[in-house]
């Protein structure tokens, strides 16, 4: 296999073809410590692409509770496992050395074997990506165990509630929402799977697609990809996924004035947890330096958003702003050791952090550019013991034509109702 640049995991590593990148990359931040599991996002995906017979049980979007719920059930901790038993059949510690400072490993160097590295260590037989299939019964109950959360400590007959009050860093009791679609993976393993090469990145946006003409579902790329987003429709027998929403990135949609707008599950989203955008991409795979880039700002600098699994190795170009109130060892596994600086410096937001937080499903442009107005202070405290200050600055979002979108403060403007109908809206 040709050795690729993976950045997340702070060296090279063997991918099925040569490396090949887009000039822009379709890439999105979600803050996991807003979501409300309202599922707007997956009902506005399943409304506007599956809908149809055949793809009853088909969610592009999907937001699980961690950490028993899953779709398909377990995705994750079976994929794992396999990883797992990989390591111990070939002697390898999955371990991440520090690279402190160093800009192209910004979590680190992982000396572990990806899923694509692990497939010649798997049994029975050697394929291009370790994975799996699930079974039909796997994607029926997308949302079972909804708010469930694992507690050894509750006393029998408190009807499961926790005796004692939570606190940070960590609650007794706890569980998250992980909100997933696609992650338009740099090197995608449901591409690398796929024995028709029916399965392209466009160069364009760097969004993955199936060519429907030349798959023969064969569902190879539904057990290759490890966060199981690749799924296979039984009526057309050919495997489908999460397809960015094309159109509108491709400023197609009628509301978009011929300019990148955002996907159907990110402009839907309630609970403003979502930011979506196109980062522009060197010809040797890395992120532009483009701080002026909400989306290359919060990854690329501030890192207080990580990648899911990066361990994988598929480079997914989803990120996540890590629940604040999760046991860390489980956060480490999931997003990589750069957890605890990005659950950090999102305790204690830096004043430029704070101002592009506001510009979370702001506006329905994919937002190219922002910038920010000071404004006068106007709350301090202590964090950790540490001196924070709170300022009232605008933020400003351009989109793909330099256009200003959207302008939000970040205290939010108070308005009071007039006193003839308080309760009105
Ligand atoms: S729409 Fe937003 S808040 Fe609601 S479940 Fe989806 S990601 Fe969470
Ligand atoms: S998340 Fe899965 S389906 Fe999507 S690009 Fe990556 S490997 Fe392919
Ligand atoms: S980007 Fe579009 S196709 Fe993909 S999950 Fe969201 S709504 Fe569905």
């Amino acid at each position: 296999m040709p050795d690729v640049h993976n950045w997340q995991l702070g060296r090279t590593m063997a991918y099925p073809y040569a490396e090949h990148h887009p000039n822009r990359q379709f890439a999105f931040v979600f803050n996991i410590n807003r979501c409300l599991a309202c599922q707007t996002c997956s009902m506005a995906c399943k409304s506007t692409w599956t809908f149809s017979e055949g793809q009853e049980a088909m969610w592009w979007n999907n937001v699980e509770t961690k950490p028993y719920g899953g779709y398909p059930a377990h995705w994750d901790v079976r994929i794992l496992d396999l990883l797992d038993q990989a390591h111990q059949a070939a002697g390898v510690q999955p371990a991440w050395t520090p690279t402190p400072g160093d800009p192209e490993a910004p979590y680190g160097s992982y000396q572990g074997m990806t899923v694509f590295e692990a497939a010649a260590h798997a049994k029975p037989q050697a394929e291009q990506v370790l994975g799996w299939m699930p079974g039909e019964d796997d994607w029926r109950t997308p949302n079972v165990f909804e708010d469930a959360a694992p507690d050894g400590r509750r006393s029998p007959g408190s009807l499961g509630l926790a005796s004692e009050g939570v606190r940070l860093p960590e609650h007794v009791a706890w569980f998250f929402y992980l909100q997933r679609l696609c992650n338009h993976c740099t090197y995608p393993a449901c591409l690398a799977a796929c024995p028709r090469k029916a399965i392209y990145k466009r160069a364009e946006d760097g969004v993955v697609l199936i060519d429907q003409s030349r798959c023969r579902g064969y569902r190879k790329c539904v057990e290759g990809c490890p966060y199981k987003k690749s799924l296979y429709r039984p009526t057309t027998r050919v495997s489908e996924k999460c397809v960015a929403c094309f159109p509108r990135l491709e400023g197609k949609d009628p509301a978009s004035d011929g300019v990148p707008m955002e996907t159907r599950c990110m402009a839907s989203c309630p609970g403003r947890i979502r930011l979506q955008g196109l980062v522009p991409v060197d010809p040797d795979g890395t992120w532009a330096d483009d701080p002026e880039n909400p989306v290359t700002y919060l990854v690329r600098h501030e890192q207080v958003a990580l990648p899911l699994y990066p361990q994988f190795g598929t480079e997914p170009n989803g990120y996540y702003i890590p629940p604040r109130w999760a046991p860390r060892p489980y956060l480490r596994q999931m997003f990589g050791p750069g957890v605890d600086a990005a659950i950090a410096k999102y305790r204690a937001p830096s004043r430029q952090l704070l101002a592009v937080l506001q510009l979370f499903r702001a506006s329905e442009r994919v937002i190219f550019k922002y910038a920010i107005e000071e404004g006068p202070k106007v709350f301090e405290t202590e964090i950790d013991g540490q001196p924070w200050e709170m300022y009232d600055d605008t933020v400003i979002g351009f989109d793909a034509a330099g256009k200003e979108v959207v302008r939000v403060r970040v205290e939010e403007p108070v308005h009071t109702r007039p006193a003839p109908r308080p309760n009105s809206i």
